[in-house]
């Protein structure tokens, strides 16, 4: 086998050139990777570092008797990816493996497709993430080894389909997978290695094991909780202890595959771009990234609530917390993945096309996803290779940049956990998710914050956004003091800080000093579960539960009309209106769907919104207001020092996630705009919907401009990409610049650029799907 044996020569070749000894500049490279790192500082980067494009044909059972591996090759080169992921074990094999129970993948028969494809890899200068699956297995397993697996309450295994789920905290993980790793390396030397699912049972299960049982008596001193109880410590200490095993396996994957492949062979799970997809599965983002080389993202697709501007959030969040100099490669489904679940058939390429260039602008790196080494429908081929052409062609604009926002929105995985419960789509998802939509429409640029990293990550920032973040620790609200005490300004809603990190109540809000009031009236009780128009929070704007048909008022009352009936009581006109209120000069309503409870406001605090009570919309005859106006806040205004604080007990955050309505983003905008006293960087002129990321490198300023503006914004899939602009840019000037120029390395424009002050001006003519401005 000639070709192999050339294979085999070429991929020492390239092992010698990653070691560093044979890189020269200017040195014809023989491969993408290497070609990157001799033309920059970077050349001693490990691997992982150096890898920008990712591919990844996900092997089918089937696939090893049809899969052309010529072919595979040949799109590789097109859609130059620098790095692959292939099946290698775990519920399925793709190697002859010398473990009896590891299943072999049912058409391999003694062929070693995985070790096959990863030479051929190799031969082309690709670097291969071997993808492990290791959570369940065949019948014949679960036999021979019944203590490698989970049980319920009752002793019976858990299933899955016909397959039996391992335990996370058995010899399968500790003993079984680490020797399957072993071989791999051993086998066929992949670069790396990934896992899909590598985190065991969910939270939604407890396993009763008795490796569960003796592990979990040995750490707390206690029983396994007798089910899941959020107000019970010992289901507490479950949570945190199923948390802690996660990191546990993360490092001891990572411990095997480097003393057997050496210190670049590293093992990095997948995981979700969203918070509470992590928390169900135990895996905590924060901890994981203070520990990965690379984040390998398992999100593929938007979905009709949160658009694809929230691909750019997850980039955003993602490398906050990994570093900025890291990658994050993300798996995008070239099949149509949602609505309707079609593996092999081609996704519509605008849908797949937004959902790269929307991760891309936050700093995602793409990585094409195919189910099956065959497909019938051959339009997915299409897809990625000018997406993939594009981003080489700017590599240099979209690595290794900071981003710049002086707008954090704060989060936290424990809020999720012990805040949310089992209602954290509604009282913490929600919440965010309506904050991100009216940022992006009033293109505000903003980063998620981790509610831990206050100090850190929020240090040149101007404005805190607290999205509901009802779980706040003492440690996490003295950050957030001392974030106020530096000049910061703060956004807060609904519950936040009415909790403990354990999600247990407070008397009063944690910073009801800083938000100029306190609770009034009813006690806290434990929050609403999902069920809209149910729930049992007095304080029902921190119950995900609108009681219906209300309003807040906008005060003082009213000024004089111009247009419309005039009522008899009306009060009388009297002052303006503040500033946050700007564009509801027409309006002395705004619709709100919550419910709000008293508030002791201070005297130095402004009250320009209340709440009016619920009143019937049908029979429309009777839909009329009983009480038309209440001294219950719907917003309060504070100032202390140079710093501003807007406290919105009402919902409008959520409510803007769930019904889109024009007031209650230009709401939140306006708040937003006025905590930050005016200076946010960007501004942005022009008709259509567009998400703006802002970036920094030596000398330049970058601007990202995704269009999501199309025939179908809201709804997955868009089959039509609609042309927007122009738009009118302002944007700072790069530190040290007087002049700069400005190139759209999209169009290809040089518009011409004004500068006034700090900040430069000049046009985008149109934009179709994105355009990439680089001012320098
Ligand atoms: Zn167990």
């Amino acid at each position: 086998m000639n070709a192999r044996r050339r294979n085999v020569t070429r991929r020492r070749f390239i092992k010698e050139t990653i070691a560093g000894a044979a890189v020269v500049a200017g040195t014809p490279a023989v491969w993408s990777g290497v070609k990157a790192a001799s033309q920059s500082p970077g050349a001693k980067l490990p691997w992982y570092r150096r890898a920008y494009l990712w591919g990844q044909t996900n092997i089918t059972e089937k696939d090893p008797v049809r899969y052309d591996i010529d072919w595979w090759r040949g799109y590789w080169k097109r859609t130059q990816v620098q790095a692959v992921i292939i099946n290698a074990g775990g519920i399925v094999a793709y190697y002859p493996s010398k473990f009896p129970l590891h299943h072999r993948a049912e058409f391999l028969g003694d062929r070693d497709l995985f070790g096959e494809l990863t030479k051929a890899a190799h031969a082309d200068g690709i670097f291969v993430m071997a993808r492990m699956d290791s959570n369940r297995t065949a019948e014949d397993f679960f036999k021979a080894h019944p203590d490698w697996f989970a049980r319920d309450a009752s002793g019976q295994p858990y299933r899955a389909a016909d397959k039996y789920v391992t335990c996370i905290n058995s010899p399968y993980y500790d003993k079984y997978l680490p020797d399957v790793l072993r071989e791999i390396i051993e086998r066929s030397h992949p670069d790396g290695f990934t896992d899909n699912s590598w985190a065991g049972l969910g939270r939604e299960s407890i396993c009763y094991c008795e490796n569960c049982t003796a592990r979990f008596k040995a750490k707390a001193g206690k029983a396994l909780p007798r089910k899941a109880d959020w107000n019970d410590q010992a289901y507490r200490d479950w949570i945190m202890w199923s948390y802690a095993r996660r990191v546990d396996v993360w490092e001891l994957n990572n411990r095997t595959t480097r003393a057997a492949g050496g210190p670049e062979c590293i093992w990095s799970g997948m995981n979700s771009g969203s918070v509470t997809a992590q928390a169900r599965s135990f895996r905590d983002l924060k901890e994981i990234c203070a520990r990965a080389d690379i984040m390998m993202l398992d999100h593929q697709r938007r979905d009709d609530d949160t658009g694809f501007q929230q691909n750019g959030d997850t980039g955003k969040r993602v490398h906050t917390l990994l570093g900025w100099d890291k990658l994050a490669p993300e798996s995008m489904a070239l099949y149509q993945s949602g609505p309707g679940y079609y593996r092999v058939a081609s996704k519509p390429a605008a849908e797949a096309r937004m959902w790269m260039i929307a991760g891309i602008a936050g700093g995602i790196q793409p990585w094409w996803h195919h189910v099956a080494a065959y497909h019938e429908d051959r339009r997915m081929y299409s897809t990625a290779e000018p997406v993939m052409r594009w981003w080489k062609a700017n590599e240099q604009y979209l690595v290794n940049r900071t981003p710049i926002a002086n707008v954090g929105v704060v989060w936290s995985q424990r809020n999720t956990d012990f805040f949310g419960r089992d209602a954290a789509a509604e009282v913490v998802d929600a919440p965010y998710t309506g904050f991100m939509h009216a940022l992006v429409r009033a293109r505000i640029p903003y980063l998620p914050i981790h509610a831990d990293d206050i100090d850190r990550g929020a240090a040149g920032m101007k404005v805190l956004i607290l999205p509901n973040v009802g779980a706040l620790s003492d440690a996490q609200a003295a950050a957030i003091r001392r974030f106020v005490q530096r000049g910061g300004s703060l956004f807060a809603t609904g519950a936040t800080g009415l909790y403990t990190e354990w999600g247990d109540a407070r008397p009063d809000f944690v910073l009801s000093d800083l938000f100029g009031c306190h609770l009034a009236g009813q006690a806290v009780t434990p929050r609403a579960t999902g069920a809209r128009g149910g729930g049992t929070d007095p304080i029902g704007a921190f119950a995900p539960s609108p009681s219906g048909h209300t309003y807040l008022r906008l005060i003082p009352e009213l000024r004089s009309r111009v247009d419309g009936p005039h009522i008899k009581d009306e009060p009388p006109a009297s002052g303006t209106r503040h500033q946050v209120l700007r564009g509801f000069e027409e309006t002395d309503l705004l619709p709100f769907g919550g419910s709000l409870t008293a508030l002791r406001v201070e005297a130095t605090a402004l009250v320009p919104l209340t709440f009016v009570p619920p009143f019937p919309t049908y029979p429309p005859e009777t839909s009329w207001m009983r009480q038309p106006t209440s001294d219950i806040p719907g917003l309060v205004l504070s100032e202390h020092g140079a710093s501003r604080v807007a406290y919105l007990p009402a919902d409008i955050d959520r409510r803007y996630a769930r019904e889109h309505l024009p007031d209650h983003a230009r709401l939140i905008a306006n708040i937003v705009r006025w905590v930050a006293n005016e200076t946010v960087p960007l501004a942005v002129e022009g008709t259509g919907f567009i998400d703006c990321h802002l970036y920094e490198q030596p000398g330049r300023t970058i601007l990202h401009v995704v269009n999501l503006t199309s025939e179908a914004t809201w709804r997955a899939p868009i089959d039509e990409l609609i042309r927007v602009g122009p738009f009118k840019v302002t944007m700072p000037v790069p530190a040290k610049q007087t002049k700069p120029r400005a190139r759209l390395l999209v169009s290809g424009a040089a518009p011409t650029v004004s500068v006034t002050g700090g900040n430069a001006s000049f046009e985008i003519a149109s934009i179709l799907d994105h355009e990439l401005v680089v001012l320098e």
